[in-house]
């Protein structure tokens, strides 16, 4: 369990640089660090700034990584909370933690609020309500909800959240001056899939016959996070070897091991698009 209910000002040093493909979805929240840059080019004319965008899409394919990039690109301070993180609140701390979390962004802005897993606190108010705890969610949702309508969208306070599960979220979450745009984060291609390994490949001391192209052919349905897993275990499984550097055979040998995690975890591996 985590120890922070929410970082404090976090200074994040992610670029767009980091985040390997999504080219999409990085066009879209490059709007967002204009905004955040220079918020006047903006107001001046009488345009309203958005609030908040959500990320969507399934586990591990990098929506919490562009959400840092957006606060790294924008340089301004990073806030965020997992909506997981509120599930066994006693009453009235839900609430009282996310009015906290807005009051200190405020004194920050312009800065980033990043809300991880909304849906565990987003999701349709009066459904679902098999188990006890759930007031408490209500509660905490309410108060979202009154923080989110409670500034103005000109002070520079710019709400991302993500989620996997769009289907069950509150609609209130989803109006105009909430979460009114929406960016969608899939996993990736093949192509993609290279474009990740090269990222995670670079720090790596590599044997000459590593190939981010083989790679990505062999991790069909691999999310970014798969990915990243994939190199960090291939640089063990070689380092247990005492080799001076990481070749093929130690990859193939990582992406057996993570499939086998997964497996284990009931995910189901899609086949490839
Ligand atoms: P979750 O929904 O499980 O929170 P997420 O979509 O927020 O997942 P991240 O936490 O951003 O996923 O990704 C986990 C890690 O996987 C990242 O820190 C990064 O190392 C790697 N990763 C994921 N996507 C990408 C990507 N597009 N480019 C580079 N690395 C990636």
């Amino acid at each position: 369990s985590k120890a922070q209910l929410f970082d404090k000002e976090s200074q994040i040093n992610v670029t767009f640089n980091d985040v390997a493909g999504l080219e999409e979805a990085k066009t879209e929240v490059m709007e967002i660090v204009d905004f955040l840059k220079n918020p006047k080019k903006y107001t001046e004319l009488g345009g309203k700034i958005p609030k908040g965008a959500l990320l969507v899409g399934p586990p591990g394919t990098g929506k919490t990584l562009l959400a840092k990039a957006v606060a790294g690109e924008a340089q301004v301070p990073f806030f965020s909370l997992s909506g997981s993180d509120f599930v066994e609140m006693f009453v009235g701390v839900g609430a009282s933690r996310v009015r906290d979390l807005f009051k200190q962004a405020k004194e920050k802005a312009p800065c980033i609020i990043f809300i991880d897993e909304i849906d565990a606190i987003g999701r349709a108010r009066g459904k679902n309500s098999i188990m006890g705890g759930n007031d408490e969610r209500e509660n905490t949702l309410n108060q979202l909800l009154v923080e989110m309508d409670g500034f103005g969208t000109n002070l520079g306070v710019i709400i991302l959240a993500a989620t996997n599960r769009l289907d069950v979220l509150d609609q209130a979450l989803l109006r105009p001056g909430r979460f009114d745009r929406q960016i969608s984060i899939d996993k990736p291609d093949l192509i993609g899939r290279e474009q990740i390994f090269n990222v995670h490949l670079k720090p790596l001391k590599l044997a000459p016959d590593v190939d981010a192209k083989k790679l990505s052919a062999q991790t069909p349905g691999f999310a970014g996070a798969e990915i990243a897993n994939v190199c960090n275990e291939a640089a063990l499984i070689a380092a247990r070897k005492s080799k001076t550097s990481i070749d093929m055979q130690d990859f193939q040998d990582a992406i057996d091991r993570v499939i086998g995690g997964l497996e284990k975890k009931n995910k189901i591996i899609s086949p490839e698009e």
